[in-house]
């Protein structure tokens, strides 16, 4: 099997040191005290990662269980719930409010351009009875970024908790969980992290817990309920029994990005360099405003498929990006250089085989989009 160059928006590459510590040798994780701690010891990194003091919390599951545990945590039925939206994540919190019996209030933004301040300040203005509000950091789908320094302390100002989903941004964009006063911060192993996937990282505040604590019904979920949690180290209990290696493989991964000083300014330098070079060419980003560094959307050109030019990228390059899904299907290609993949060898190979395909499909290029990206990549700025 020929090795692949995975350049998707996660799951990313996952580097060696990772690899090897999952292979390490195991202990029953809800008998032996010092997991506890291992345990506690990752979480207070991801604190300091997170820049908060808030708690911190890997729950074992996949990135789309710590939206469903914020959801289902908070909600009780008929509770109202904002549902900020411009996006395919964005919209698809309100699944999880209206599981859990809440009634999500959709609030729709242009989907390609970063959530409009003046729209939600208007909103807010004429109605503000949420117990909390729904936005999502970098919707990977299209690729936009949203401003949520100054989105979620607007949303406190009316009392308003707000969740964030920060799968595709946590990491390889700047995220303050506490200067920007959010309650639950929801990151995953797979994104930036690059470990392989199966882990949530929420960070949830006081006012969260509280919320929690003083509902009148019990949360309709064991699974996804966060107040399970809560005081595991005290107890000395954890409600499932932790998937140990996978712990072992995401601490390795924490500590390879805490000792990663330039990690945001690599992203952003590769973001730009990579849309420059889009922009330079017959190629076109899908977004017009709030472009993430961790993810570049492209609309796939007239008259292709992006089924087929994915395939060929992959057979004949060995490059591995992908597509999008619902309402995107079909419409747009995405590189993810997020995390591991944000090297910039790595994106340089990858426009030049994303080039290479598309002329061998007829597409013509003037220029060169790798010489391009590498012109820009070292433009000091
Ligand atoms: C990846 C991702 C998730 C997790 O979802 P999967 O589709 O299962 O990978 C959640 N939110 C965002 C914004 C993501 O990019």
């Amino acid at each position: 099997m020929k090795e692949m160059l995975i350049m998707t928006p996660g799951p990313t590459t996952v580097a060696e040191d990772v690899r090897l510590a999952r292979a390490k040798a195991t202990t029953n994780p809800d008998i032996d005290l010092e997991f506890y701690d291992f345990y506690k010891n990752l979480c207070v990194k991801l604190a300091q990662f997170l820049k908060t003091k808030n708690d911190v919390r890997v729950l074992a599951g996949e990135g789309i269980l710590g939206l469903e545990a914020a959801c289902a945590s908070l909600t009780e039925p008929d509770d109202r719930v904002l549902v900020l939206d411009n996006g395919i994540f964005g919209h698809g919190f309100a699944d999880f409010v209206e599981l859990y019996g809440g009634e999500a209030v959709l609030l729709q933004s242009p989907e390609k351009e970063a959530f409009h301040l003046e729209l939600l300040e208007n909103f807010l203005k004429k109605d503000h009875d949420f117990k909390y509000a729904t936005v999502v950091h970098c919707d990977t789908p299209s690729g936009v970024l949203n401003d949520l320094s100054k989105i979620c302390p607007l949303l406190k100002k009316y009392g308003i908790l707000t969740v964030v989903d920060s799968v595709a941004a946590m990491g390889g964009e700047d995220l303050q969980v506490d200067e920007w006063q959010i309650d639950i911060a929801l990151g995953a192993s797979q994104k930036v992290l690059s470990a392989p996937p199966g882990l949530t990282i929420a960070a949830i505040s006081p006012a969260a817990y509280q919320i929690m604590e003083e509902r009148q019904r019990p949360i309709a979920s064991f699974y996804c309920n966060l107040l399970t949690f809560k005081d595991y180290y005290e107890k000395k209990w954890f409600p499932y029994t932790m998937p140990i290696s996978d712990i072992y493989g995401l601490d390795k991964a924490v500590d390879c990005v805490l000792a990663d000083q330039e990690i945001l300014q690599r992203h952003e330098r590769i973001g730009k360099a990579t849309r420059k070079a889009i922009e330079n060419s017959p190629l076109e980003l899908y977004l017009q405003d709030g472009y993430s560094n961790t993810v570049s959307v492209i609309k796939v050109p007239e008259g292709l498929s992006d089924q087929v030019i994915l395939k060929k990228m992959r057979e004949e390059y060995q490059v591995m990006i992908t597509g999008s899904f619902d309402s995107l299907a079909g419409k747009v290609l995405r590189i993810g250089h997020m995390g591991e993949n944000a090297r910039a060898n790595k994106v340089a190979y990858t426009l030049y085989a994303l080039q290479k395909t598309l002329e061998k499909l007829g597409l013509k290029f003037e220029k060169s989009l790798q010489d391009d990206f590498w012109q820009s990549y070292h433009l000091k700025n």
